[in-house]
């Protein structure tokens, strides 16, 4: 007999829009396997308030608490792919926001640690990886900009709000061939992804095109 509950219904659908996204990816360039792999197994629809999941698959940002927001998948897929990320690798992230790129982070990584100034965010996003049997990811509240020295060095450092300028401190934190991506400029101009990659002294970069992200805010949040 065909099972018809709801929730197999919802799954599939799920499934099939999932699996446009990967094709539209795809169509945008993006051939890294274990990235598209790691996009088609983690269900955005978790990660974005109720109301909006019916456009989880769509490539768009959407609105998450606190005022912050979820990045477009193709931003997520474009910041991965570039970051390069191994599977012995320790990645720090800043700006968990919604967790949901810190999960696909923690698909291809050893470890994952990440922050944000929202207490209530980082709460959120650790509900959702434990429901995904996530167990690879510290998360912490706090203010990204000092990064995590404890932790250092990190392979890889992913921030996920804009900068107004290099972040020389978090350049530090990681280790020698260590690559750490950054959207770099004004909260509401024109913003550019920009690598570093850390080569004994020298540190290299390169520009990845126009985004938009919300700005790095120093300090921790007061309230939430
Ligand atoms: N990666 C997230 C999107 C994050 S939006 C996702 O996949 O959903 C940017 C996040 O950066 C917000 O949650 C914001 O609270 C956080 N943020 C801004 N300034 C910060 C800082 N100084 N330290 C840590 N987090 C910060």
């Amino acid at each position: 007999m065909t099972d018809t509950s709801g929730t197999d219904e919802a799954g599939s659908d799920h499934r099939i829009k999932a699996a446009s996204l990967i094709l539209r990816l795809r169509a945008l360039g993006v051939s890294d396997r274990r990235v598209l792999n790691a996009m088609e197994t983690v269900p955005r629809e978790k990660f974005v308030p109720p109301e909006f999941a019916d456009h989880a698959y769509d490539d768009r940002a959407l609105p998450i608490s606190c005022g912050q927001t979820i990045s477009a998948p193709s931003v997520v897929a474009l910041m991965t792919a570039q970051l390069d990320v191994r599977d012995r690798h320790k990645v720090l992230e800043i700006g968990t926001g919604s967790g949901y790129q810190t999960a696909i982070l923690a698909k291809l990584a050893r470890r994952v640690t990440t922050i944000d100034r929202y207490q209530s965010l980082v709460k959120e996003a650790e509900a959702r990886w434990t429901v995904l049997g996530l167990r690879n990811i510290s998360a912490m509240a706090g203010d990204g900009t000092a990064g995590w020295s404890r932790q250092a060095p990190f392979d890889r450092i992913l921030v996920t709000a804009a900068a107004k300028q290099a972040p020389a401190n978090l350049v530090a934190q990681l280790v020698d061939g260590g690559i750490l991506i950054t959207p770099l400029g004004p909260a509401d101009g024109v913003q550019r992804l920009t690598l570093f990659e850390k080569d004994g002294e020298q540190v290299e970069t390169r520009d990845l095109g126009a985004v938009r992200f919300v700005p790095l805010v120093a300090g921790v949040a007061q309230n939430l």
